[in-house]
């Protein structure tokens, strides 16, 4: 998502941190459910990961949700495995009891999920001090060939950046909006530097000479 839609989406529903097709595996949740890849359009609010189904054209269907505040740890996955999906880019969600794996289409997608993620859930009292950098796959951790699916982690778990080391720029800023012909002019409430400009033709006059918003940019 681009650092314009990151601030549309802010303007037009204060709560959407992100939102983005990606590719959920089956988390199994009763021993006889099949183990597949669906995709589903996720949207994370400061509240839940919820997932919808999205069929082109129709109202998506709620088909799941995580509170956020249920997270224990969210991560990036590390494997040799052939991932049997078309996206190829998986991060873990691991809440109650269960391992929630999700597959971003790149990296800078699964880098923005997962340190998002981890922002939002990094006071959880939940939170483990280790997790698994590889897959539960087949009755064991790949990484520490483990056999309890809640076993605990073999790698430090750090709230504060992925599995690769990026960590998370936020950037908060109070932010203006005046209008210019096709779109608006975002400026910066105490600098009154204009930030970036958004170009919509959609009726946004509410908006207008507001001020006092709150972003939160990633960089
Ligand atoms: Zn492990």
């Amino acid at each position: 998502m681009s650092w314009e839609r990151t601030v549309f989406g802010t303007v037009m529903n204060n709560c959407v941190l992100l939102e983005e097709l990606l590719i959920k595996k089956s988390q199994q949740k009763r021993r006889t459910s099949p183990s597949n890849f669906k995709v589903r359009f996720f949207v994370l609010t400061r509240s839940k990961l919820a997932y919808y189904e999205d069929r082109h054209g129709k109202k998506r269907t709620l088909k799941g949700s995580v509170e956020l505040s249920r997270i224990k740890c969210v991560e990036i996955v590390k494997s040799d495995i052939i991932i049997p999906c078309q996206y190829k880019y998986p991060f873990q969600i691991i809440h109650d009891n269960y391992i929630l794996y999700v597959f971003a289409p790149n990296r800078e997608s699964r880098q923005r999920w997962v340190l998002t993620l981890k922002e939002e859930t990094r006071n959880n009292n939940s939170l483990v001090s280790k997790c698994h950098p590889d897959f539960w796959i087949d009755g064991k951790w790949r990484c520490c060939a483990q056999t309890e699916k809640m076993a605990a982690g073999c790698v430090e778990y750090d709230p504060t950046k992925n599995g690769m080391g990026f960590a998370k720029t936020i950037l908060t800023l109070k932010i203006f909006i005046s209008s210019k012909s096709n779109g608006w002019n975002l400026s910066c409430t105490e600098c009154q530097k204009i930030l970036g400009y958004i170009s919509i033709k959609r009726h946004v006059a509410g908006f207008l000479g507001y001020s006092g918003l709150s972003f939160t940019l990633y960089g």
